[in-house]
């Protein structure tokens, strides 16, 4: 498949714990108006922002760090259904998670 002419690399940028369990993630066009800086910016902006904790809520680790991969999508509209159904997929897990008793 070839590339479209306007293709910039699309990147996708986790926050990970230790043993990389994903507390919140974007992708991105590399070539455009983000940069890894303003992309972990605005991922520690979204996390105070949905008062997400600061740490894994699977593992408990507070040592979080940024990951920032390629993806092999040439566009972000090439990547969106993709994405979407990642998505969808994390709710549906947040949602399992929600229900299951907390411990003390
Ligand atoms: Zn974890």
């Amino acid at each position: 498949m070839q590339a479209p002419e306007h293709s910039m690399p699309v990147y996708v940028t986790q926050y990970l714990c230790e043993q990389r369990h994903c507390i919140v993630a974007m992708a991105w066009e590399d070539g455009g108006a983000e940069t890894r800086d303003t992309v972990e910016h605005k991922l520690l902006s979204i996390t105070r922002e949905m008062k997400i904790n600061p740490w894994c809520g699977l593992c408990g680790s507070a040592k979080l760090h940024f990951e920032h991969a390629l993806s092999p999508f040439a566009t972000l509209a090439e990547a969106m259904p993709s994405l979407n159904e990642c998505q969808e997929a994390q709710r549906l897990t947040r949602e399992h998670f929600a229900r299951l008793p907390k411990p003390n």
